[in-house]
């Protein structure tokens, strides 16, 4: 007799899309393995999916809706969200609302947001947070392929001789993926990475190009110039399937297309130049891997059409191990592109010509569709900061962290009429500006569909039932829409009953025109819904198509792909004295976006505990800063205090800072009030990657943690900087100022204020050391150390007395000492999922393991998901002597 059954799902975190099997067990857990079965992983999960049943809590959850913080009926909130949007469009006109939805939502729920707004409000104003991620290479693929195609499929990356990453840190942003380029890899296939941050994917890379910062179109564009003189052009494929090689030829003759210039324009020895050029002509079969790197700039379109047009130009595509290949960030960002909710697409791949409109309007009986693309994201919160835009829904994300200029965004919030958010968590940087919270399903409770970046359509199944009155969006969206009048239009029961309507529109009056079409899906039956396996689209005679363009047809009106001509242009901004260097924005390896479901995670938070500002040694000395110190980084729009990290895998004059970090977790570390709302021009995408910055010691005199039992806020009228970090059993406070005895004083006194139970101090004046305990029930309840000199003492001890049952005497000792004995600090987290610090690697390093293997079987790190390997293969290199890693790059 067996327990619960697994069921499988999908993965909420990136667009590898891979798939989850969970095991319910009591008390709302689930025991997380990869799914086996699963195409896209094979069984595999990076960090971040394995931690995912550290995620399933209701704690902190949003569970019944609110109207102006007080809870209220779902008959109540519907009926307010339905009237004020009626009344402000029967006012203003269909355009003066918006909606603004997430990758994190499922297809069902896209298609249901994009119908009432397309279809019923009759306005453009459906934008999602995928315009941050892929708009650009949407757009160029638009340009290209006809529409919104990506070529390839996973299974090209494990047939391909060579893989370019072109802005692409697949090791720590897509990691599963990059465990099969792994096993390709030890097969023979070589990687080249292009990227201006030497990334753990480079790390790892036959061939690195540390290229200057904007300079892409300038490389790829060479690429197409040397490809042409040596005789590379694969003229036949041309001929019969591309049209503008010659117009893009041209274009090329404007520049210097010589090594040494393209060299010295990009900030690369023409060497390597030369070797990148080499590899590619000489792979058959090469895979382009693009993604935030290349689509997060001023100039992505152009970035992506350039990637495209190498590998049109010599026949890199519709053929096994050959593709410009995009990956997307999200994981239904690909969902969102199908079913319309990117304000640039009307629906299922149509877009907003009279005829396409015309099929739109008769298949949803709608009476009133959208005559033109609605507001990019950007651009809909300047909308809204204007009063023209004046009521908001926003479905699943949190704008006021994640877009550019989030200050502004900010602004533009709390000066809106009318704000609605839909989430499954209570709080957010962007629900403190809501009129209204609807509570929605968090992963494990959805039902639907998501899309990966090959086109995989997979199920999300529910784990558990549904918590307090948690609904599902579409639900939602459909509740307020026959609230507005609009049933008719939509009906539905299920989110099958959503899935069957949105596949019927992509094969309605569809000849094959249209390469989205998964219409034979549109008559699955409830069951057939339930157990619909992972399957790529287009569906044909019930087979997913692994592979776009085989045959060399694209979906353009003669068939034959474009060749766009792109020129390289320069940064978007211009040089300003007042701040010198480059500042580029990312992810780091275990956290997604805005921590609301990684930041439960506490194995997830170890890795990189707190924001930080990476920078050259060279800069780190020009201006004064040191690895550990807290650092100011500001910008024309913004300033942020960080802590420094001085490395040289920074390029000199490039800051990068990590985008995560939200008002709960470290108000002075968001990073993305820094950015330039600067986007490119056909795609909106915003220029995430390169703004004006200076840095500067912030000057702490002293620092200090606090490790409380909750959360807890910086105390009130002291100038702080206050960073959270979740352990299991508590929270750690880091924190430090600028002032002396007098400002601690006031720190101890606000930290300690309502304390029950016992207190023990320890104070050490000479030192500047304050140190209390507060012991309640034999436990501890708070514990604040706070120094002038000398280092903290680590955490990881002190946090583990949070999880015991009755504090040991020497223990309650220990803690104001701030460890035992007995205990060692474990270093930086470098494998979450095994819980191996970086002392412990360090030392097995040190007692002769040489290979990421040999470290494994020593220290169980990098055993499990393998998202580390890449860290200890550098550890391990950082660790060899200089005349043993000479002889090995000899031989
Ligand atoms: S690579 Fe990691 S985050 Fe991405 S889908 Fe797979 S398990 Fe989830």
């Amino acid at each position: 007799m067996g327990g619960p059954a697994p069921i499988s799902t999908a993965c909420p975190y990136c667009g590898v899309g891979c798939g989850v099997s969970g095991t319910v067990g009591g008390e709302r857990t689930v025991a997380v393995k990869g799914d086996a079965a699963h195409p896209a992983n094979f069984g595999k999960l990076c960090s971040k999916g394995t931690a995912l049943g550290s995620t399933v809590s209701l704690a902190g959850r949003l569970l019944v809706p609110e109207i102006h913080g007080r809870p209220a009926s779902w008959d109540e909130a519907t009926a307010l969200v339905a009237d004020t949007f009626a009344r402000t469009i029967a006012e203003h006109g269909p355009d003066s609302v918006a909606f603004y939805v997430s990758g994190q939502i499922l297809s069902e729920d896209y298609y249901a947001a994009n119908k009432l707004m397309k279809g019923f409000i009759g306005s453009g104003n459906i934008d999602t947070n995928s315009r941050l991620c892929m708009a650009s290479a949407v757009a160029a693929h638009k340009q290209a392929f006809g529409a919104d195609l990506v070529p390839g499929c996973y299974e090209d990356l494990d047939l391909a001789d060579l893989v370019v990453f072109s802005g692409h840190n697949a090791a720590w942003t897509h990691p599963v993926l990059f465990r099969r380029m792994e096993a390709a890899r030890a097969r023979g296939q070589r990687w080249i990475v292009i990227d201006p941050r030497r990334t753990d994917t480079a790390e790892g890379a036959d061939l690195f190009l540390p290229l200057a910062p904007q300079t892409d179109v300038r490389l790829w564009n060479g690429l197409l110039a040397w490809l042409d003189a040596r005789g590379a052009v694969d003229r036949a494929y041309v001929a019969a399937h591309v049209a503008g090689f010659d117009a893009v030829l041209a274009g090329l003759g404007a520049e210097d297309q010589s090594l040494e210039a393209i060299a010295r324009d990009c900030g690369l020895a023409p060497e390597t130049v030369a070797a990148f050029y080499d590899a590619f002509a000489e792979s058959e079969r090469t895979v382009s891997l693009f993604s935030m790197g290349a689509n997060q700039s001023a100039q992505g379109v152009a970035k992506g059409l350039a990637v495209i047009n190498a590998h049109l130009a010599t026949g890199k595509i519709g053929k096994p191990g050959s593709a410009p290949f995009s990956i997307t960030g999200q994981p239904n960002a690909m969902g969102g592109r199908e079913t319309g909710g990117m304000a640039t697409t009307l629906a299922a791949h149509m877009d907003f010509s009279p005829a396409e409109r015309d099929r739109v309007a008769r298949f949803w009986g709608a009476p009133a569709v959208a005559p033109a693309p609605g507001l990019k994201a950007v651009d809909m919160f300047e909308a809204i900061h204007a009063g023209r835009v004046k009521a908001v829904w926003v479905m699943a994300t949190n704008p006021a962290v994640s877009l550019p200029n989030a200050s502004r965004v900010r602004e533009a919030l709390a000066a809106c009429p009318f704000v609605v958010v839909s989430e499954a968590v209570g709080v957010t940087d962007t629900m403190a500006f809501a009129h209204v919270k609807l509570p929605a399903l968090a992963w494990g409770e959805k039902e639907g569909t998501v899309t990966n970046s090959e086109r995989r359509i997979s199920r999300q199944r529910a784990l558990f039932p549904p918590p307090g009155e948690a609904r599902a969006d579409w639900r939602i969206i459909a509740d307020v829409a026959r609230a507005m009048g609009f049933g008719e239009a939509f009906p539905w029961a299920s989110s099958a009953d959503v899935f069957r309507e949105y596949a019927a529109l992509t094969a309605f009056e569809n000849d094959g025109g249209r390469f989205l079409d998964i219409g034979e899906l549109a008559g699955l039956s409830d069951a057939a819904y339930e157990a619909l396996a992972p399957i790529q689209w287009p569906v044909r005679d019930g087979q997913g198509v692994a592979r776009l363009f085989t045959d060399g047809r694209f979906q353009t009106p003669d068939g034959r792909a474009r060749m766009v001509p792109v020129r390289p242009k320069g940064p978007a901004h211009a040089p300003n004295p007042a701040f010198p260097l480059s500042l580029n924005t990312g992810r780091v390896r275990d956290h997604w976006h805005t921590m609301t479901r990684t930041g439960l995670a506490p194995e997830l938070c170890r890795h990189a505990p707190e924001p930080m500002v990476e920078l050259h040694p060279d800069d780190a000395r020009a201006f004064g800063i040191e690895t550990g110190e807290l650092a100011v980084v500001e910008t024309a729009v913004g300033r942020a205090v960080v802590t420094a990290k001085v490395t040289d895998r920074q390029r000199p004059g490039g800051l990068f800072l990590p985008m995560h970090w939200t008002d709960s977790f470290a108000p002075q570390g968001r990073c993305n009030p820094l950015v330039e709302p600067h986007v490119d021009p056909t795609s909106g995408q915003p220029e995430f990657k390169h703004t004006p910055a200076r840095v500067a010691p912030y000057g702490e005199t002293w620092r200090g943690f606090l490790a409380s039992r909750e959360p807890r806020d910086a105390p009130a009228g002291l100038e702080l900087v206050w960073r959270r970090t979740p352990y299991d059993g508590c929270q750690v406070h880091e924190f430090a100022g600028r002032g002396g005895a007098e400002e601690r004083e006031a720190v101890a006194a606000a930290l300690m204020a309502g304390a029950q139970g016992e207190v023990l101090a320890l104070d050490d004046a000479a030192r500047g050391t304050q140190r209390r305990a507060v012991i309640e029930g034999g436990k501890p309840e708070r514990v604040l150390v706070m120094a002038v000199m000398g280092d903290l003492p680590a955490r990881g001890w002190i946090a583990d007395r949070f999880l015991d049952d009755a504090l040991a005497l020497a223990d309650r000792v220990a803690l104001l000492a701030g460890r035992s004995a007995a205990t060692v600090d474990v270093g930086t987290m470098v494998c979450a999922c095994m819980k191996v610090g970086s002392y412990a690697i360090d030392k097995a390093i040190a007692e002769g393991c040489a290979t990421v293997d040999e470290v494994g079987k020593a220290t169980f790190a990098g055993t499990n998901c393998g998202s580390c390997r890449p860290e200890i293969a550098a550890m391990l290199k950082a660790a060899q002597p200089a005349d043993k890693e000479s002889a090995r790059h000899a031989a």
